[in-house]
């Protein structure tokens, strides 16, 4: 393993590009990054700047395998094109096509959570388990699944679109157009909306978060109610407690569906830890399909943090091109 080759990674995000040297190890040995236009970029742009920072960490004169690409968005399962990417000007972008022209190395593309998935299944989490899905609350809900040790993308690589299954009916409008779609109630945004609908109603209950932004509710984010949470007060804990609900009832879904040994919970969100957790693991357990007669999947943190799709999309890419 030592002298397996080194891979490339590369996370495309909606404001940056950040890339790293990745050993066979899953350690990142160097890193570049370069911040992109945000939204309506053309789809040039974004290339020219993942271009800019694979030639930069090729610079460096290591052995490079291949290059793995993890972009938010629909990727085509035959790992080459962007089908749609929501913070980027991307439709049916053959991307791997478009890189391979500029940079002589083998490129493979993923969705952003599959390679967080692979990350955590090889050097994280779920080190050891053979069957485990991702589940990333950042402001929405994002997925991967690995089963029986490899990446599960479906037919049309767009499995693991965890967030937009319906767990209310007629429940809260989402932006994709339906409503009660599962990430409205288990996921960064809803937790923000909740405490900010709380502000708004001038409830007395949330005094300690009203403290925290000054008296403005539009400077409440994620990790100030985790913050609080973490103080003590009861409000953020009763909130994080709500959003663990939620998430344990949309397990309980994917259990019956996927049958996995460990569900590993990343995003901003997963920073609450045990607050979150915690009532997870109980929802899970009350609403699992066969309680009581089947082994429980556990339900833990995720551990590469950000990271994640880098080391995964190197990984993934690295794999790809030596079985090849
Ligand atoms: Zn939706």
């Amino acid at each position: 393993m030592a002298d397996a080759p080194l891979a490339i990674g590369i996370d495309i995000g909606g404001t940056k590009v950040a890339g790293g040297v990745v050993d066979a190890h899953g350690a990142v040995l160097r890193r570049a990054r370069r911040d992109t236009p945000h939204r309506s970029t053309s789809p040039r742009v974004v290339e020219n700047t993942i271009v800019s920072v694979v030639e930069e960490l090729l610079g460096a004169g290591d052995d490079i395998a291949a290059v793995g690409i993890g972009a938010a968005g629909f990727v085509a399962a035959d790992r080459a094109t962007v089908v749609f990417a929501p913070h980027l000007s991307w439709r049916n972008e053959p991307l791997r096509a478009a890189l391979g022209e500029r940079l002589d190395v083998p490129i493979f593309v993923d969705n952003d959570a599959n390679a967080a998935v692979w990350a955590e299944y090889r050097f994280g989490a779920g080190r050891g388990e053979s069957h485990l899905v991702m589940v990333n609350l950042g402001t929405g809900i994002g997925g991967g699944i690995v089963l029986d040790g490899h990446v599960i993308r479906g037919r049309f690589g767009i499995a693991g679109e965890f967030g937009h299954m319906q767990v209310v009916p007629d429940g809260i409008r989402c932006e994709c157009g339906n409503r009660g779609c599962w990430e409205q109630y288990a996921s960064g945004n809803a937790l923000v909306r909740e405490a900010r609908s709380l502000m708004s109603a001038g409830s007395p209950v949330v005094s300690d978060l009203f403290d925290r932004v000054g008296g403005h509710p539009e400077d409440l984010t994620g990790p100030l109610v985790t913050e609080a949470a973490r103080d003590g007060d009861p409000l953020a804990r009763e909130l994080l407690g709500e959003i663990g609900r939620w998430l344990g009832i949309g397990i309980a879904d994917l259990a019956a569906a996927l049958d996995p040994g460990t569900f590993v919970i990343g995003g901003g969100v997963s920073a609450a830890g045990e607050l979150l957790l915690g009532p997870a693991r109980e929802a899970f357990r009350r609403q699992l399909t066969g309680r009581g007669y089947r082994p429980e999947a556990r339900i833990v943190a995720a551990e590469l943090g950000n990271e994640a799709g880098l080391v995964g999309a190197a990984d993934l890419a690295r794999t790809d091109a030596l079985g090849a």
